[in-house]
């Protein structure tokens, strides 16, 4: 009875503002609407709606006239659609990678052994007898004052680099986070911290349970072509960028006189300074490189009293395209990855522009390109975006959205890092489920999709979802599904619309969730920050 009337009393109260201006209602998502969509964009004639395509035409003429339909305002002058200009570089490198030590030359086999490769529009690149150093993890992190880099001007050298992060695998949680990858643990990092510190080339040193994945991953990852965000050429960052085996890496500390059990634990010490091998690396890639542009499709919906701060929706459009064939099909149609995210933030759009009371920020709906190869067109917006990322609120990301039912819970990545937590946590209770961190937080999910980006220029981001404990068939159930997801589906041909494997409650569900969150975020004066000890930080 006492329930009853607070919920009355509350009701009563939030029916209308100081303004008297009637409160925002209540919007749902469609289902069958999100059905359409997704059934659309990964049918066959989108080809896999790989970048540079067919499949990226016709991709970006049905968002264009979905977004025409439902009435969002162009984000781009009088356009939806951004243009995101990348290389395309399929490298190529020496048969042979040499190490000459004290005692001797090495010789690596070509993607036996390692794997090299450029972010830069160059046709041929050179590591002529470049000094090694042992860099420990080339980790610089000035809140745990931690310097892999200390004291070496790495121009002309090249950083031997081990996979993961101080903390993984040791005793202490609080340390680097424990087993949880913190970003400084993800090759992506590395990259950019050996780009920053100038170095020739750097070269991961492989091993399966830090890396989470065996070598034959690296060698089909690294080798083919990638595409890439066009550096300036003049940019002063690490040309080369490669991996050896931790069994080449094992033989080559051993040559240089130096024991690699002991180095991996002085890495993991605070105060470890970088060790010069005196020994050096040759080797070489020559490239094929094509410029071409892709396309971010963006609109928006106006607020109507702080139109100048935005909360972004955000999800993948493309996939995978057409390649090798599995069982007879070359088509990596990308169901779940991401026509189920593209599908569901048009159906938000779609709930936003049917609401008669505009929400008072505005809402910006972002289908973003070439996820797959890098998060590419998430970092484009983010280093060229169309509205001020200082008057961005939030970012909400879908990449994936349930298909495994109704759930009890919402599992959040990056749960923790900022306090967005408590908006996810007040819209879950509203559906009667509770609220997770990541279950596999060493996996460094929070670093594998678009939300990211955001989150890199320090816009806190929410990346959630059901995953953990379906509401009727628990827990063990919600496990095995996502199991044969990833064993059987994942980045396959297999990964098509499927109306008796998926059940949509579950979309639906978390497309409330996430039209919610936005409702929640587009009509507060709530700005997210990010918790002291997050790497992240509003710029
Ligand atoms: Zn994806």
């Amino acid at each position: 009875m006492r329930s009853f009337f607070f919920v009355l009393l509350a009701g009563m109260l939030f029916s209308c503002n100081e303004n008297n201006k009637p409160s925002f209602p209540t919007l749902t998502v469609d289902k069958q609407l999100i059905v359409k969509h997704i059934k659309e964009l990964s049918s066959d004639g989108y080809e896999g709606r790989r970048p540079f395509t067919k499949g990226e035409q016709r991709t970006v003429e049905y968002l264009t006239k979905e977004f025409e339909k439902i009435g969002l305002l162009p984000a781009n002058g009088d356009s939806y659609h951004q243009d995101v200009p990348l290389v395309e570089i399929t490298g190529s490198p020496s048969q042979e990678m040499t190490f000459k030590t004290k005692k001797g030359t090495q010789t690596l086999e070509r993607y036996e052994d390692f794997v090299l490769h450029t972010q830069r529009a160059t046709s041929e690149l050179n590591l002529n007898q470049s000094e090694l150093v042992f860099c420990g993890f080339g980790t610089v992190d000035s809140k745990r004052s931690w310097n892999d880099y200390a004291g070496i001007d790495m121009k002309g050298k090249t950083a031997v680099v081990l996979v993961n992060d101080p903390g993984f695998g040791g005793e202490d949680p609080s340390f680097f986070k424990g087993d949880e990858m913190t970003y400084s643990g993800r090759w992506t990092y590395k990259y950019e911290e050996a780009d920053r510190q100038g170095a020739d080339a750097i070269i991961l040193i492989h091993e399966t349970s830090s890396a989470g994945y065996p070598w034959f991953v690296i060698k089909s990852s690294w080798s083919g072509t990638m595409l890439e965000i066009e550096r300036p050429p003049d940019a002063e960052d690490c040309a080369l960028k490669g991996w050896i085996s931790l069994e080449k890496a094992q033989a080559l500390f051993e040559a240089c006189g130096l024991n690699f059990t002991e180095q991996l634990k002085n890495a993991r010490k605070p105060g470890f300074t970088p060790v010069p091998m005196n020994a050096t690396v040759s080797a070489s890639l020559t490239n094929k490189v094509k410029k071409d542009i892709t396309k971010n499709v963006i609109g928006y919906i106006k607020g109507s009293e702080q139109p100048e701060e935005y909360v972004i929706y955000s999800a993948h459009w493309d996939h995978l395209g057409i390649g090798a064939p599995v069982d007879g099909d070359s088509i990596y149609n990308g169901a779940l990855d991401n026509a189920s995210g593209t599908a569901t933030v048009l159906s938000i759009a779609e709930a936003f522009a049917g609401s008669e009371v505009p929400p008072k920020r505005s809402v910006v709906f972002a289908m973003v390109t070439a996820e797959e190869q890098g998060l590419l067109g998430s970092q484009y917006y983010c280093q060229n975006p169309l509205f001020p990322i200082k008057k961005t609120v939030a970012n909400i990301n879908m990449d994936g959205v349930n298909p495994i039912g109704t759930m009890k819970d919402v599992t959040a990545i990056g749960f923790g890092l900022s306090d967005i937590d408590k908006i996810l946590k007040e819209e879950a209770q509203k559906q009667s489920r509770y609220v997770l961190p990541d279950q596999n937080p060493e996996k460094g999910s929070y670093f594998r999709s678009d939300h990211f980006n955001f989150a890199k220029v320090g816009v806190p981001a929410i990346y959630a979802g059901g995953r953990t404990e379906h509401a009727a068939k628990g827990k063990e159930y919600a496990k095995s599904f996502m199991e044969e997801y990833v064993s059987t589906y994942y980045h396959q041909p297999s990964d098509e619309y499927d109306p008796s494997g998926w059940n949509h409650d579950g979309m639906l569900q978390d497309g409330q969730l996430y039209l919610n969150l936005g409702i929640n975020l587009a009509n507060s004066d709530f700005w997210p920050s990010w918790n002291d000890d997050s790497e992240f930080q509003r710029k």
